[in-house]
């Protein structure tokens, strides 16, 4: 670290704007659009669509989401310089290649016991409760049908799918610019997000091997990190106002009624993220740091409602950065290096809901499968896990290639997509938790002098 570089944290997303904390705020703009939300649901069921007050509340709806989704861009505009100078600077902060080697060594342990873990929680609880067997014949062809064309775009997106081979090689970017330019729509030639990252490990680890490390281009790079946060900074105090439109949209169009139809596949997946949430992490918390589970708990409030607000990874990259360094106390290199890296490569809560997703439909389509395909699918959800784009439905293409691959039909997806947006936001909660607990981990676990 340079020491005339200004202090990133200084010029963090703020955890304060005003009287109540930002996290408070979020919350209770979360509160806000989903009554609201539910509200004109009711009472556009209630009224003549072609009247004026129905035509007013279409228009509501249809003006909040693209206010929502001014945040969003505000924010993923910088998480592509956000996660290369995070990535390059943790490698460089580092020191040398072998503390890099066994972070990394240490941030795989994590994840994937925690992704299998969140998998095997997944498959157990749809093998208890046998949500498939629960819904009626009739009302799975009128969702299939009802959601058709959203199925369609993402069987498309599937089977554009490449091989293993093909997949672990484009992890290695031909050209990372053109990577960057496709890395948030997924519209890269190759691995998009994952090969930024490889990218950005390979630039910070030949930055350690330069005779200057403490040079202009370390500046930059320092200079990038906080730019990236200062934008975030101003992005941040509209959260609460945004994060309130999405989930008015959100609501006002699906409203209660697909819950309920989907009562069964929705309780299991919760079910699973909830245990995996406040049993699994509280344990591995306690075990391998000392911390009180409660204690981490309030430190990640705020990314975790970030995390919910937007159901998008990478957009709350920046404020799971902050927390971890100002309330978690993480050293600063091991956080970037962790959470740069998990925001796309660790996603406990969809690995889970993938195995959910699929077992689930294979119920539905009465597909039985055997042990080794039950494996497959756990150790596939698994790796879509560390695949998925950190975006809203970024793991609904993988699911499908999931669901294809033993034998369940593709376009059945569309029978969760009534409810995906809402259990997203809940499974990115446990994506950003996982991140920092991964981070947690492995940082109570680091020599004291790792920084
Ligand atoms: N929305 C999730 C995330 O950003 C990804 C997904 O499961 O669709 O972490």
């Amino acid at each position: 670290m340079t020491e005339s570089a200004p202090s990133p944290a200084s010029s963090a997303p703020p955890g304060h704007t005003g009287r109540f904390p930002l996290h408070t705020k979020i919350f209770i703009g979360l509160l806000i659009g989903a009554v609201l939300g539910l509200g004109v649901n009711f009472a556009l069921a209630q009224l003549d669509p072609q009247s004026l007050p129905a035509r007013i509340l279409t228009t509501s709806i249809a003006v909040a989401e693209p206010l929502g989704k001014v945040f969003l861009r505000l924010v993923l505009m910088v998480v592509l310089p956000l996660v290369f100078s995070a990535l390059a600077l943790g490698v460089l902060e580092l020191g040398d290649l072998r503390k890099v080697g066994r972070v990394g060594l240490r941030t795989l342990f994590f994840t994937a016991i925690l992704s299998l873990t969140a998998v095997g929680i997944g498959v157990g609880l749809v093998g208890a409760l046998q949500p498939g067997a629960k819904l009626p014949d009739a009302k799975r062809d009128e969702l299939r049908e009802k959601y058709a064309q959203q199925a369609g775009e993402n069987v498309d997106k599937a089977q554009k799918a490449k091989s293993v081979a093909q997949t672990l090689l484009d992890v290695i970017p031909e050209n990372p610019l053109q990577e960057m330019v496709g890395a948030i729509d997924g519209s890269s030639k190759g691995n998009g997000m994952l090969a930024v990252m490889f990218f950005s490990l390979v630039f910070g680890i030949a930055l350690t091997a330069t005779p200057d490390r403490t040079g202009t281009l370390v500046r930059c790079l320092e200079g990038l990190f906080d730019v990236a946060m200062v934008v975030i900074g101003f992005a941040m105090r509209i959260a609460p106002f945004a994060v309130a439109c999405l989930i008015y949209a959100i609501t006002a169009t699906l409203g209660l009624d697909i819950l309920r139809t989907l009562f069964w596949f929705v309780l299991t997946a919760l079910l699973g993220l909830s245990l995996h949430l406040f049993v699994v992490y509280p344990i591995v918390i306690w075990t391998f740091t000392g911390r009180k589970p409660l204690d981490f708990f309030r430190d990640v409030s705020d990314a975790m409602v970030t995390a919910f607000g937007t159901s998008s990874s990478n957009a709350t990259l920046p404020t799971a950065l902050r927390v971890a360094e100002e309330k978690l106390k993480l050293p600063r290199e091991i956080s970037r290096f962790v959470l740069t890296v998990g925001a796309t490569g660790n996603q406990n809560g969809t690995a889970l809901y993938e195995g959910v997703v699929v077992l689930f439909l294979a119920q539905v389509f009465n597909v039985q499968l055997d042990i080794g395909q039950q494996i497959a699918v756990v150790l596939m959800s698994v790796l879509a896990g560390i695949g998925t784009a950190g975006v809203p439905g970024g793991s609904l293409p993988l699911i499908v290639v999931v669901m294809s691959s033993v034998g369940v039909p593709g376009e059945g997806i569309g029978i969760i997509l009534g409810v995906d947006r809402v259990l997203d936001m809940c499974r990115t909660v446990l994506n950003v938790t996982g991140d920092l607990a991964v981070a947690t981990c492995v940082a109570g676990r680091a020599d004291p002098d790792a920084g």
